[in-house]
């Protein structure tokens, strides 16, 4: 694999407008000691990244719109030669910022969308009107040609939801619908009760293999479940046929399950560079090290790009290249981000080492 930064997600202020259950930045209203950085050092950053590659940037938060030069940062990445894109809640998208996000050469959109009607998005988003706010802002965009993906977060308390959700965001003519079963960090932490069960996590990617199946409408993938990539070799071959599956011009062209500091990381509003959305343990710092540096150098990077020494039955797995397991799960259930990924059901062929001196076997 050749380990090229692809993708970076960029919080570029930890300010949001929402206050959402699963939030991996646990964002507020105020930036509580984390204040956004100024234009002059966000075109610095730009710069360091664009003199090393030329990556897909996600302008991110928090909620990106509060800041009022994201449009500026856009345009500046735009005309430096990176493909600009962002991540907004749609709570403040009008005709206004429609214009803004286009002149600005944004490329696409998401929008997050967590249930299928205003009862279930709102309460999992604390703010009643978050619902309408998505359903406006996708209706904007598609009124000014722009392409937007839906993103999905589910827990068990809108786990039923997921069938609902995917055909919502269909009928809204999003490009793509992207579903994930969140991963405990941030604000996610106090809800590790509603964690999706590995049984039942198996059973919705098994639902998604065969929606994906005939999907033809537009894109779906299941974010960040890398035991997905072990399902579609299982069932393909159990199924006796070869899933073709299609990928986004603005995504990593999903090469295996978990890419983070593989072909993806994120800058954080402090400048830590870290894995993934997901995995808050920096890999360095962009306001004292170069992008490049960090990428190259880093001894958290040099060990996720590691594979043969994952633990557990991840180490010992067949389907390791594919998948790799979640390092963001393995980090914060187990402490260890070299270890097994805590929500995958599979058995590898390869007899296992447990802990305590057992060993796990294949029946
Ligand atoms: S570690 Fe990998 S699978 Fe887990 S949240 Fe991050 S990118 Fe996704
Ligand atoms: S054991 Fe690990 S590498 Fe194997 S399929 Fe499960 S998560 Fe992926």
């Amino acid at each position: 694999m050749d380990f090229q930064p692809k993708w970076i997600a960029w919080e570029v202020t930890r300010r949001c407008n929402l206050k959402c259950v699963h939030c991996r930045s646990s964002s507020e209203a105020t930036s509580k000691g984390h204040p956004d950085f100024s234009f002059k050092e966000g075109k610095r950053i730009i710069d360091d990244i664009r003199s090393y590659a030329t990556p897909v940037v996600v302008l991110s938060g928090g909620e990106p719109l509060l800041r009022k030069d994201v449009f500026q940062l856009a345009a500046y990445g735009t005309e430096v030669g990176l493909r600009m894109c962002m991540a907004t809640n749609g709570m403040l998208v009008n005709e206004k910022i429609c214009k803004q996000m286009k002149d600005s050469g944004i490329k696409i959109v998401s929008l997050s969308l967590d249930g299928s009607t205003a009862e279930v998005h709102d309460n999992f988003r604390h703010q009643s009107g978050a619902f309408e706010g998505v359903m406006r802002a996708a209706s904007h965009f598609m009124d000014n040609g722009i392409e937007f993906i839906i993103n999905s977060s589910f827990t068990r308390r809108n786990q039923e939801e997921i069938p609902h959700v995917y055909e919502l965001a269909k009928s809204l003519g999003a490009t793509a619908w992207y579903m994930f079963m969140i991963v405990p960090t941030g604000r996610g932490q106090d809800i590790m009760d509603e964690l999706i069960t590995k049984e039942d996590y198996e059973k919705i990617l098994n639902w998604h293999y065969d929606m994906e199946k005939t999907e033809d409408t537009f894109l779906v993938r299941p974010t960040c479940a890398p035991h997905y990539y072990r399902i579609v070799l299982q069932r393909a071959k159990q199924d006796g046929e070869k899933m073709k599956r299609r990928s986004l011009k603005f995504s990593t062209g999903g090469s295996k399950g978990c890419i983070a500091g593989q072909l993806i990381c994120l800058i954080d509003v402090d400048g830590n560079v870290l894995p993934c959305s997901y995995f808050h343990l920096p890999a360095g710092n962009i306001r004292h090290q170069s992008f490049k540096d960090i990428w190259e150098n880093s001894a958290l990077f040099k060990d996720m790009r590691d594979f043969k020494n994952y633990k557990g039955r991840c180490g010992n797995c067949e389907y390791l290249n594919v998948c790799g397991g979640c390092r963001a799960r393995a980090y914060s259930m187990c402490g260890n981000y070299m270890e097994e990924e805590p929500f995958c059901s599979h058995i590898p062929v390869k007899p296992v080492k447990t802990h305590d001196g057992g060993t796990i076997h294949n029946e």
